[in-house]
């Protein structure tokens, strides 16, 4: 099974070369692969299945046209985009996967998570993930008009952006990566050797006690960032978008 796995594209209207990277890589890098694995943030908000701006339709296009070549793409739920459900699945013939994804990867048993669950020493960020996922929540935020929502979505980025430059100026930033104590009780909880994960925007292939290994994809900007996986190989690629 050859696998491709993005995350962190945060695709939004104002970065087409984002956008039009994502499309060659469905179109052209994808034909090698049986399966795309999306670990979330693909999306820099996502507002509900009914999103309507003009720039999403090639996306689900793109990701729909790989599904009917026979290939299957998952998606997980980011931080930024957990309110993909069925319409979208509909949209786009992606599955929604689960938020603990347990695989065979380079011949060994991996975790595939987005990540945000293991910045626990972000005790504010954790708070607000525990409201925001709470079915109450999103069935309240889902009954507001869409450009309501809109927003929404754009306050709720700022405040998160704030957060994270008021840690970055108190050089407290390492608060926004994962806690290795969590990644050491994650990886023991599942009993695997290999994690991969995004959201932290620190591509990277960690090296741990145990011969362990924790792969990191990056974030879509002025490069892209795809892992590729076989039976055999397990590899961090990173790629230019023009
Ligand atoms: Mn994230």
């Amino acid at each position: 099974m050859k696998r491709l796995l993005i995350s962190d594209l945060h695709l939004h209207a104002n970065a087409p070369e984002r956008i039009a990277a994502l499309l060659e890589l469905l179109r052209v890098r994808t034909r090698h692969f049986d399966e795309l694995l999306i670990l979330g943030d693909l999306f820099d908000a996502w507002i509900g299945d009914d999103e309507n701006e003009s720039w999403v339709d090639p996306v689900l296009e793109g990701i729909s046209e790989c599904a009917r070549r026979g290939m299957s793409v998952g998606i997980q739920h980011g931080n930024r985009d957990f309110l993909i459900g069925e319409g979208f699945t509909a949209r786009s013939g992606a599955t929604v996967l689960p938020e603990y994804l347990m695989l065979e990867v380079a011949g060994e048993p991996a975790l595939l998570i987005h990540g945000d669950q293991l910045c626990t020493d972000d005790i504010d960020y954790q708070a607000a993930r525990e409201r925001m996922r709470r079915p109450e929540w999103c069935a309240a935020f889902l009954g507001r008009p869409l450009d309501e929502r809109r927003k929404l979505a754009v306050g709720m980025r700022e405040e998160s952006r704030q957060a994270a430059g008021t840690l970055r100026q108190s050089g407290s930033e390492m608060i926004l990566d994962v806690a290795p104590a969590a990644v050491d009780a994650v990886m023991a909880e599942y009993d695997v050797r290999l994690l991969i994960h995004g959201h932290t925007h620190r591509p990277a292939v960690h090296q741990l006690a145990g011969s362990r290994r924790r792969f990191v994809l990056g974030d879509w900007d002025r490069t892209g960032w795809c892992i590729e996986a076989d039976d055999k190989r397990c590899e961090l690629i990173e790629f230019p978008i023009r």
